[in-house]
């Protein structure tokens, strides 16, 4: 043993200097998900009996049954653990950095770990080298030498907006601890629901944890329709313990979220007398932000510093979160309560109040020997001395904290937010908007690249944001977060990420095959047929294509005599290798729609794709002001491919802009008479996407001398009539500066968002 541990030793400070020197080599996808930073594969194989023998070196009881637990379900293998020669043995040894461990794997398996943490790693690794094959285990002989890279790899769950069982939270655990997770963020508050027992005051579950009626479809669908159900539920505090002790034996920390000072409309439907305004209202069934929040008074920071009393008693956290989002000042502003606080505290507006209400509760928890953390928002009106801060306006936050020497977790909504939409497959349930890919979550990395090397010691790591408003049930959350957790494990864990597509092969050829096994509802999203359209000197074509090479995709057409194809002769089969091309018409008035449905055998229902063959598709614009990077999926091709984006939002199809004026140029190729002038604009206000002010139509047959046509207001189909000749038009919108208070993005500028311009010639 003692020389086996000496090679070992000098294999890692091998393996570790090899790597220093050959870092820009292409690290390979192994089959542990996220990938260890150092992995060898050997020659040759062991094969597991279905009854092995498992060498305990004093390996915490939590940590056997675990591992009894993982063979015995997914494999089918007995072990026992009193073997004193076993095939799996385990070593604890000192001196290494934490949370380390390696695996060797030869004739026989050896673990060793640096701390009961990384003992769970290395058993979680150990199951996926594991290989099912017609009943027959085995697996690899390989070295295996890993530890985190963050500190904090985060998964979050909203249960206000639905509530999710204690079972059904005890599988996420599962989930999270499988690829390594070990923060788990419960976001117990919020306006539709309050989720935890707290005993001083009864009336937060009794009345706080349900609703009368929920929201049917999306919140954006005006007027809003509702259900008339009941819904709710809450975790007494036996069941919080019960569960919180089930993620210690996880090595998984849970960190309550108590929010304040807004999102409280279950509280105060519970307590309105620590609202500003102390009217009744009911638990909320709308998604959004409200006005009524809590009142700073010290009652309710009282009435808040009772409740965390309690919560401090359940959660061993160091860290605590409260919230601290989207709080309008509205009712401050017009509260006698909060103004006289405001005064005989010298506080100058209301976002320094809502500081104040922070630094008192940051006091408390300080005094308790906890930390606060909160959302980037605490940073308004002043950081509170000792806040964490958790960024999810992009990174700005972050960056901000950070310069200012305090602690931040990073969970911008570009890359954090599993609540978006992870395809613009035609074919996806209702979300709440946005279009977050698998490969965009691979590219996250939580630094920051505006941080220096002393600034970036204060990123504890990421988190990813599982906010419930459109996912209603377990079998919805599983779709949402997998396989996009397992991209996210691999940004947080990975000193060394391996690329995308060889990570994408693995799960593909691997860890879907494990993930059923665990019965986890996945999104196949990667194996879809994929769209992309090129332009053509006639107008546009259709590229259908697939992660699997030679796959053929069932087309079929409705109602088009326009379309024609690279290879008429198999116009029902398309390959990858073949386009469907749709030339541009000479004449706007036989606008024709061609609906395209594609099949193909994993998805359920088939693909649809509606493309409108006008006469503007593929025409040439030049943009003078360009849309923001992030929503900028297709370039300007987009505007005229006779694709309109969805409702509710993908972000695939649309094109974000963030600036005041907006100007781009649409060239017609030659001089023609223009009947009418349309433009599509996406109203999202909850996504920070609102209407522009205003549209200016410019028209020119040169493209220097410029005619200006009226001013008109901005629509969702915005649509104008024109008479004119021209050969080139452009486009000038006006935005708002910012969102108004009271808003989701309150104080921020506005996206406007374009899906499409169709000039309509006689
Ligand atoms: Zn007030």
């Amino acid at each position: 043993m003692q020389k086996l541990r000496f090679i070992l030793s000098i294999y890692t400070i091998f393996f570790v200097s090899c790597q220093l020197f050959t870092q820009v080599k292409e690290v390979k996808q192994s089959p542990i998900i996220p990938n260890p930073t150092v992995f060898i594969q050997s020659e040759g194989e062991i094969e597991f009996s279905s009854d092995i023998a498992i060498c305990n070196l004093n390996l915490p009881l939590e940590i056997q049954i675990y591992l009894q637990n993982q063979l015995k379900d997914l494999f089918k293998i007995k072990c026992n653990f009193n073997s004193e020669n076993g095939l799996i043995q385990f070593k604890k040894i000192v001196n290494v950095p934490t949370d380390s461990y390696t695996i060797n794997i030869t004739d026989n398996i050896l673990i060793t770990y640096s701390s009961d943490a990384s003992c769970f790693y290395a058993v979680t690794s150990l199951i996926q080298l594991i290989e099912s094959q017609s009943g027959i285990n085995t697996i690899s002989k390989c070295f295996v030498s890993d530890s985190p890279k963050f500190e904090w790899r985060g998964m979050h769950l909203d249960v206000s907006r639905h509530f999710f069982t204690v079972e059904e939270v005890k599988k996420m655990l599962d989930l999270m601890a499988f690829y390594k997770f070990n923060k788990f963020h419960w976001h117990l508050t919020d306006d539709q629901g309050w989720r935890i027992e707290i005993k001083q005051f009864p009336k937060l579950t009794a009345i706080g944890a349900w609703r009368d009626s929920t929201v049917i479809g999306h919140a954006n669908t005006i007027p809003n329709q509702y259900n008339k159900q009941r819904e709710g539920g809450f975790y007494t505090q036996d069941q919080i313990k019960d569960i919180v002790k089930y993620a210690q034996n996880k090595y998984i920390t849970i960190i309550p979220e108590i929010e304040m000072p807004g999102h409280a409309r279950a509280a105060l439907a519970a307590y309105p007398e620590f609202s500003c305004t102390g009217k009744q209202h009911g638990v909320e069934g709308l998604w959004g932000v409200f006005d009524d929040i809590y009142c700073s008074k010290k009652e309710s920071i009282d009435f808040n510093l009772k409740i965390l009393e309690e919560v401090l008693t359940l959660f061993p956290s160091e860290y605590i979160h409260i919230g601290g989002d989207e709080a309008p000042k509205t009712r401050w502003k017009e509260c006698a309560n909060c103004q006289k606080v405001m005064k005989e505290n010298n506080i100058k507006d209301e976002h320094a109040l809502q500081s104040y209400f922070i630094q008192q509760i940051d006091r408390y928890l300080t005094a308790k020997g906890r930390k606060l953390i909160g959302w980037d928002e605490i940073l308004e009106g002043g950081l509170s001395p000792n806040a964490t801060v958790m960024s999810w306006r992009g990174e700005q936050g972050g960056i901000e904290a950070a310069k200012q020497k305090h602690f931040v977790v990073m969970s911008p909504s570009s890359h954090c937010y599993f609540d978006h939409y992870q395809t613009s497959s035609s074919t996806e349930p209702l979300a709440i908007g946005g279009y977050l890919t698998l490969e965009k979550v691979y590219t996250f990395n939580p630094i920051p690249s505006a941080l220096t090397a002393q600034e970036t010691v204060f990123v504890l790591g990421g988190q990813a944001n599982l906010w419930t408003e459109y996912i209603p049930n377990m079998k919805q959350l599983e779709y949402m977060m997998f396989p996009r957790a397992l991209a996210m494990a691999q940004s947080l864990w990975c000193t060394n990420k391996p690329n995308y597509k060889s990570f994408e092969n693995e799960l593909v050829n691997h860890q879907f095959r494990v993930l059923s096994l665990m019965k986890v509802n996945y999104s196949k999203a990667i194996l879809y047929p994929k769209t992309n359209l090129i332009r053509t000197n006639k107008g546009i074509g259709l590229v259908v294509s697939s992660i699997k090479q030679d796959e053929k995709f069932e087309i079929e057409m409705v109602e088009n005599p326009i379309v024609s194809y690279s290879n008429p002769s198999v116009i029902k089969t398309l390959t990858s290798k073949d386009t469907l091309f749709f030339d541009r018409l000479s004449s706007s008035n036989n606008t024709k729609l061609a609906t395209i449905t594609i099949k193909s055998d994993v998805l359920k229902k088939p693909l649809r794709i509606e493309v409108n063959t006008n006469s503007t598709i593929g025409l040439p614009v030049s943009f003078a002001t360009s849309p923001n990077v992030k929503f900028n999926n297709r370039g300007d091709l987009a505007l005229v491919d006779g694709i309109r984006g969805a409702r509710p939002w993908k972000g695939d199809e649309w094109l974000g802009f963030d600036q005041d004026t907006i100007e781009f140029t649409l060239d017609l190729l030659a001089v023609k008479k223009i009947k009418e002038c349309k433009i599509g604009f996406l109203m999202a206000n909850g996504s920070w996407i609102y209407l522009p002010k205003n549209v200016t139509i410019f028209l020119s047959k040169d493209n220097e001398h410029w005619n200006s046509l009226h001013k008109s207001k901005a629509t969702e189909y915005f649509s104008q009539f024109v008479f004119k000749k021209a050969r080139y038009v452009k486009v000038k919108v006006v935005s708002n500066s910012k969102i108004p208070e009271g808003k989701e993005g309150a104080g921020f500028h506005p996206w406007t968002f374009i899906d499409e311009i169709e000039i309509i010639t006689k």
